[in-house]
């Protein structure tokens, strides 16, 4: 974008804020620009700024982030369904958008122009799972994707960087010399990584380094420091995630190593197809663990047990073959991965991470149960949650207002403090300072919350509540939150929710509730189920599910603080 639309575009709008001759009505749309992944979107009708919110046609506004849409003009009802399957159903002046099957208020409904449906584009846009923001001295808004997660993997296949994306990402890569590096350019993404910095040691890769390279358009740049020259090759994984290869050059030209650990052709074809069989074991360092990831044809089950001499943690698999004898070495705590076939009939596949010392860790169902996904903490992580935190834990609820009541009776004021007070250990066990707006049964009134905490010197500020909905079928959690600062809170909490629980991860949302809205410190309520769904009221009935809960909200705390910035002790908010 020039600096000569610019200010064509500055006239139009000078034009339509200084017609007063004729005194226009207040509601008066203004045109506005749309740029999705660095490029103006033309739509017809054009965007236009109405009650402070963008509309553009539902037709024309997602097609850059390959969204399909389906528009019936009779019903007026607009579907969105995104590439990864989100879906947002829209109707012609109904405020209320249907989201992955669930209502949602929209900031305005969509309105009908010139035979087109004008929606919200931004609330749409971010169900897609893309970033937004709204320059106001552009009268634009921007769109792009988000590169959520970096991975260094070494498989079978050799060493490889996943690139975690939620929308389409071009990837250019550069070869620099003396020293030796690798620049990655990630077009139309912003960066949403934790993680600045990684020291890798292996593969021929020295270090990885990622920054938000550029904004307008977005560029999120990742710099590969080498031991030896590497070539990179580029390919699209599921979604919209990339997967960059990196191998010596020069580049060979033999056919590519298999990617998965699948029996032979010949084998499949002699009727081992159906045997139940792991399709991948592979072991990546992250920052501060390391992530063993076992992938079967269909949902696992495993039973976990620590061995000394030498010390080991031995994960096994009952049910399913591996039809390959795996082994990897990793580093870091983890010194070796080993896959094998430990019984025949039944079958069991034991895995087995033999590390340095006896480790934190964590075992995760993802991936609808068919990853059983191992994450070993490094015993002294590289960069520790600040000391100069305080949690506040704020149970809902309590004494006479028992919150939502479960199909069988279960009240929200008991699950969410018998949690809340399962997260107070985890964190304090780590060493971070907790305070409760309550920590019995009593009643705390909603307005008196957000001051107890600050009163105790909070800094984070997390309330826990249990849902509750019309329709029995509603499950899963989630996590809202108001305010940007607390947006990175939001998405670790909610990350280790639904890769740890196994029931529907319905992602972050916003909403004004009062806590949200009261505190000043990043701040974000966590629904941990619905207790008008029989499964998720037997789940949250037992004390494993609730240790489960407490500590996937503890590992997302933990998370947000090491990355959280200083913060002013003086109540206001921390300067982001
Ligand atoms: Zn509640």
């Amino acid at each position: 974008m020039g600096t000569k639309r610019v200010s064509v575009w500055f006239m139009l709008l000078w034009a339509a804020l200084m017609g007063a001759h004729t005194p226009a009505p207040a509601q008066t749309p203004l045109l506005v620009r749309l740029v999705v992944l660095g490029e103006e979107r033309q739509t017809d009708p054009p965007p236009v700024l109405r009650d402070g919110v963008v509309f553009a046609p539902v037709d024309q506004a997602f097609v850059p982030y390959r969204a399909a849409v389906r528009w019936d003009p009779v019903e007026r009802v607009a579907e969105v369904t995104g590439a990864r399957g989100e879906q947002v159903v829209l109707r012609a002046n109904d405020p209320f958008a249907t989201v992955g099957g669930e209502l949602r208020r929209m900031p305005a409904a969509p309105f009908l122009a010139a035979d087109r449906l004008m929606v919200p584009v931004e609330f749409v846009y971010r169900f897609l799972g893309a970033w937004t923001k709204w320059e106001p001295s552009e009268q634009a808004l921007h769109v792009a994707s988000q590169v959520l997660r970096l991975v260094f993997e070494r498989s079978a296949s050799g060493v490889r960087l996943l690139v975690e994306a939620t929308g389409p990402v071009q990837a250019r890569t550069v070869k620099l010399r003396e020293p030796d590096r690798l620049v990655i350019d990630l077009l139309h993404a912003a960066s949403r990584i934790e993680t600045q910095e990684q020291e890798i040691g292996e593969g021929g890769v020295r270090r990885i380094r990622v920054a938000q390279f550029q904004i307008k358009p977005y560029v999120t740049r990742v710099v590969l420091e080498l031991e030896t020259p590497l070539e990179a090759e580029v390919q699209e994984g599921p979604g919209f995630d990339l997967v960059i290869r990196l191998r010596s050059e020069p580049v060979a030209e033999t056919t590519p190593p298999p990617t998965l650990t699948e029996p032979s052709p010949e084998r499949s074809s002699s009727g081992v197809r159906d045997v139940p069989r792991i399709l991948e074991v592979r072991a990546a360092r992250e920052v501060g663990r390391v992530r063993v990831t076992v992938l079967g044809d269909r949902p696992l089950g495993f039973r976990e047990s620590t061995l000394r001499d030498p010390p080991r943690l031995v994960v096994d698999l009952p049910g399913i073959f591996v039809p390959v004898k795996q082994e990897l070495a990793v580093g870091g705590p983890v010194e070796v991965v080993r896959a094998a076939q430990f019984q025949a009939d039944p079958p069991i596949t034991r895995v087995v991470v033999q590390w340095q010392k006896p480790a934190p860790y964590r075992i995760l169902l993802e991936n609808e149960g068919r990853s059983v996904v191992i994450l070993v903490e490094e015993a002294e992580p590289p960069r520790p949650p600040r000391t100069d935190h305080v949690v506040a834990l704020d149970p809902g609820h309590g004494g006479t207002d028992p919150g939502a009541i479960g199909v069988t009776g279960l009240l929200e004021k008991d699950v969410v403090l018998d949690v809340a007070l399962r997260l107070r250990a985890f964190l304090r066990q780590r060493g971070v300072r907790v305070v409760m707006t309550r920590e019995a049964d009593v009643f705390v009134d909603l307005a008196e919350r957000v001051p107890i905490a600050l009163r105790a010197g909070a800094t984070v500020f997390v309330s826990i509540h249990a849902n509750a909905s019309t329709q029995g079928t509603v499950r899963g959690v989630e996590t809202y939150y108001l305010r940007p600062d607390s947006v990175t809170l939001a998405t670790f909490i909610q990350e280790e929710l639904g890769r740890s629980l196994g029931i529907p991860d319905r992602g972050i949302r916003t909403a004004n509730f009062k806590v949200l809205r009261d505190s000043p410190v990043p701040a974000v309520l966590v629904e941990i189920g619905y207790l008008t769904s029989p499964e998720d009221e037997a789940l949250l009935r037992t004390p494993e599910f609730r240790e489960r809960v407490a500590q996937a909200i503890g590992w997302g705390i933990l998370r947000f603080l090491r990355v959280a910035p200083l913060l002013r002790r003086d109540g206001k908010a921390p300067a982001w």
